[in-house]
């Protein structure tokens, strides 16, 4: 059972309890009265003057000026009047049954239910014995020819009966209303003195005009003026009505302006039981966010949850739809329950359109702004975290380490420890990303339970972890916490099915007194690098053994200013065509042109952009360049593809081919001048991912070729599930070409692969005319490598290419004009090695 439910039990027995009390005074009055009639008999009545008298009480009773509190409807009445000039003219207890039986007629009428019809006829039998009594204690009389005498008791009755009939009703309405009497009592009190002023001076005048001879056909005119007066008063006191109600829909609206939903709909609920006097709300919220029922009195909230955990109550007698003033959302329903059947005047009708359309406003007001206040957090978690793991990323671990240098505390030392996973790469090459992620995630559990409570674990990139250690007793103690966290990695990892031993070094430096967390990261890294170094498990910093990487480890925490600085630069290798040594195309070779350490090779750098998370603004600044480059030669002339390395890693991001494209269309160069070269160091789990961005890039025309071929170990199946236009063969073939069979056999055979497969190869690394020779007999026709030119600026291979080779602009190299075409026809007529044409050919 609900609170409500026990309440309205509870207020039901006390309403009961209280007519009994008015039915049992009006039957002891009502005994007392016949009683008296008994013992000092009256004359009978004139039968005329008896159902006068019925039918001004019906009437007077029934123009009520109402006030609803509740379902019930409270008001004054003209009741009185009548009972008091019928006693002027009447005996006693004649006024008393025409009073009672006048009202039954009433209640008959206007169907009322049986208790509301017994209490009002015992008060109605209370007021006008009341009114008898006084009549009789004052020794009055009814007579028709000295009704003056009559006055002064007309005042008393009339006071009496006002008494009696508040002290009857006022406790029965404040326990329907859950108000109280004192607050009932002094409502609309001037209005209330008013109305019986009024109707004091219409019944005085009355039985004046009674006394001064006026006929009783006068007394016709006096319903009339009753009435009138009646309107005006009923007027007066909707219009007072109104404006509070006004008000306090004012205020209502006013207090729905939050921004929090659960007050929004709480403060609805009373607001709209106090506003309508309904016993109960109830508002069923039903939104793409939420589903929610909220119930509650004008007092308070009495349910808030699932629709599924309220009970049922009875139909509400008023429901209103929530729906956005201009119609679109619909958000639930608002109902309203009152204690028996209401009917809504117009007004009220249109005060609770007003009331939904104003909650509908506040409740999608508050709702948008919740889920602003859950974005705001879900960014501020996400740039906080990693996605993989969960844990805190690299900016938390600076942010938080940053505090901790900042609040100059005595609650110990802090230390970091850096922790990198050895060999994890295998883990991805071998088995996949997936399971490299499953390892990654198991690391990340396993970490962050070893934790101490006020440790940060986070992942800064890659397979690298770092923990904060804080509020450490002692620095040795930094050392046996490191080597504990690691230990908890010894265990195998389960990943689909297998057993992976995870190998972890990690570096252990304790918070320098200046430098902050960049310097506190360096000393980390310095000695993580020296355990690898080592094969130890942890290693803690010293400083007699910083400097040894200082440029390796400078470059990370640099990396941001290269980007932002433009200190990556690209130089630019030309390809050219074996035979006529004419350019046929150019591969962009990355630079970073440090401040300190000047010029850095791929091969210094690449390894920490990748694992730093910079991979894509690098790449980004590589392209660019490059694509200008292109346009710059095209526009001199020189219509050369350009060829971009690329990282696996960068095909591995959704978004890839699109800013391909869209730098492509900036620059304004033809798909078909890109091409990427790509690695040979493919997984066959990364190939379905890199296969169909490099697809969508393909069928825009960028072409695609196979970096490094024949070192690694990717199978040829790669070739079948990525276009691939072009094979570049590895140095490592072209420098052995004259001096291993091996090597020549390599080359001949991709030679011939790629002509049976459409494609064109590229020989990597050329350093002399003989390799260029063999090169070429072996049907090799483009190759790139200090024989021809050094990777150079694009301006600088524009200036060398206009200069060109023997008056040919575009040439860096003499062609083995006729005597190369000869070699090559002869090997293909004669199925003999083209190495044995070679004396033939210029040196
Ligand atoms: P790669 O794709 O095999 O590039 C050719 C490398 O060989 C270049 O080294 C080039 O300078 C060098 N080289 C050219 N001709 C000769 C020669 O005749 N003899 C010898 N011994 N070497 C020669 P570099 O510029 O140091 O690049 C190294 C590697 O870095 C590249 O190998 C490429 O895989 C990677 N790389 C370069 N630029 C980028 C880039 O923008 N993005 C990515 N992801 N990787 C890049
Ligand atoms: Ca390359």
């Amino acid at each position: 059972m609900t609170g409500t439910d026990s309440d309205d039990n509870a207020t039901d027995r006390r309403l009961r309890l209280l007519v009994g009390l008015v039915v049992v005074a009006a039957l002891v009055v009502a005994l007392g009265v016949i009683a008296h009639a008994y013992v000092w008999p009256t004359p009978a009545p004139d039968v005329a003057m008896l159902f006068v008298t019925l039918a001004a009480v019906l009437v007077a009773n029934h123009m009520r000026v109402y006030v609803r509190i509740k379902s019930s409807q409270d008001g004054t009445t003209w009741g009185e009047v009548p009972v008091l000039i019928a006693l002027v003219l009447l005996p006693g207890p004649w006024v008393v049954l025409c009073a009672a039986v006048g009202m039954t007629l009433r209640m008959i009428a206007t169907r009322k239910s049986p208790q509301k019809a017994i209490f009002a006829v015992a008060k109605e039998v209370l007021t006008a014995s009341t009114a008898v009594a006084v009549f009789w204690a004052l020794d009055v009389r009814p007579s028709l020819t000295d009704p003056p005498a009559a006055l002064i008791p007309v005042i008393v009755a009339m006071t009496a009966m006002a008494i009696v009939d508040h002290a009857a009703y006022l406790p029965v309405m404040a326990t329907a209303s859950h108000s109280t009497v004192r607050r009932l009592a002094t409502q609309d009190l001037d209005m209330k003195l008013a109305a019986y002023l009024v109707r004091l001076l219409a019944t005085l005048l009355v039985v004046a005009v009674l006394a001064f001879g006026g006929s009783l056909l006068l007394l016709l005119i006096f319903p009339l003026v009753v009435f009138c007066m009646h309107l005006w008063q009923s007027r007066r006191i909707r219009t007072r009505e109104e404006r509070e109600s006004w008000q306090r829909l004012a205020e209502a609206t006013d207090e729905l302006n939050a921004v929090d939903l659960t007050h929004v709909l709480h403060s609805a609920a009373s607001r709209a039981a106090l506003l309508f006097s309904a016993v109960e709300t109830e508002i069923d919220l039903v939104t793409d966010s939420a589903e929610r029922t909220v119930r509650g009195t004008s007092q308070r909230v009495t349910f808030d949850g699932s629709r599924a955990g309220a009970t049922e109550l009875p139909p509400a007698e008023i429901t209103a739809e929530l729906v956005t003033h201009d119609g679109r959302l619909h958000m639930g329903v608002l109902r309203l329950r009152f204690g028996g059947p209401v009917k809504l005047t117009e007004f009220e009708q249109y005060k609770l359109r007003t009331f939904t359309s104003a909650l509908c406003t506040a409740i999608r007001n508050a709702t948008a702004y919740a889920e602003l206040q859950r974005l705001n957090e879900q960014n501020a978690y996400d740039a906080a975290h990693d996605p993989l793991t969960g844990l805190a990323n690299r900016r938390e671990l600076y942010e938080r380490a940053g505090e901790h240098f900042q609040s100059h505390t005595d609650e110990g030392v802090v230390a970091l420890l850096l922790i990198d996973l050895n060999h994890f790469k295998e883990v991805n090459d071998t088995l996949g990303h997936a399971a490299g992620d499953a390892v990654l995630r198991e690391v990340a559990r396993r970490l962050a339970d070893a934790a101490a409570p006020g440790d940060l674990v986070a992942r800064l990139g890659g397979d690298e972890f770092a923990v904060l250690l804080v509020d450490l007793p002692t620095p040795a103690l930094a050392t046996h916490r490191a080597k504990s966290m690691l230990s908890t990695l010894e265990r195998s990892v389960a990943v689909e099915g297998m057993q992976i031993t995870v190998e972890a070094a990690g570096g252990i430096a304790l918070a320098a007194g200046s430098g902050g967390v960049n310097e506190l990261m360096r000393r980390a890294d310095i000695a993580m690098y020296q355990a690898k170094r080592a094969g130890q498990q942890t290693a803690t910093y010293a400083h007699s053994q910083d400097t040894a990487d200082v440029s390796r480890l400078a470059l990370g925490s640099e990396l941001h200013r290269a980007v932002a600085e433009r200190e990556f630069v690209v130089d630019f290798q030309p390809i050219v065509d074996l035979g006529s040594g004419e350019v046929v195309s150019a591969e962009a070779l990355a630079r970073w042109h440090h401040p300190e350490h000047g010029s850095l090779t791929p091969m210094e750098f690449l390894q920490t952009i990748e694992r730093s998370g910079r991979l894509q603004d690098f790449a980004d600044a590589v392209l660019d360049q490059a694509l200008a480059a292109s346009d710059q030669w095209r526009e001199a002339g020189f219509d050369l593809p350009v060829a971009v390395n690329v990282s696996p890693r960068s095909l591995l991001d959704p978004r890839f081919p699109e800013t391909v494209l869209s730098r492509l269309g900036r620059h304004e160069v033809p798909a078909d001048r890109l091409i990427f070269e790509l690695a040979e160091t493919l997984t066959l789990s990364q190939l379905d991912v890199v296969g169909r961005a490099l697809t969508e890039l393909s069928e825009a025309g960028v072409r695609l070729a196979l970096d490094d071929f024949g070192t690694g170990v990717t199978p040829l199946s790669v070739l079948s599930h990525i276009p691939v236009h072009q094979l570049k063969i590895d140095r490592e073939f072209i420098g052995a070409v004259q001096t291993s069979s091996e090597a020549s056999a390599v080359i001949r055979s991709t030679v011939d692969l790629a002509r049976s497969l459409h494609l064109s190869v590229i020989a990597d690394g050329v350093e002399s005319e003989p390799q260029r020779h063999a090169l070429w007999s072996l049907g090799c026709v483009a190759g790139q490598g200090h024989l021809f030119a050094r990777p150079m600026s694009a301006a600088r291979l524009l200036a060398t290419m206009q200069r060109g080779t023997a008056g040919r602009p575009g040439a860096l190299a003499p062609s083995l004009h006729d005597g190369g075409a000869v070699v090559r026809m002869s090997r293909r007529r004669s199925g003999g090695s083209g190495r044995s044409a070679l004396p033939h050919l210029p040196a």
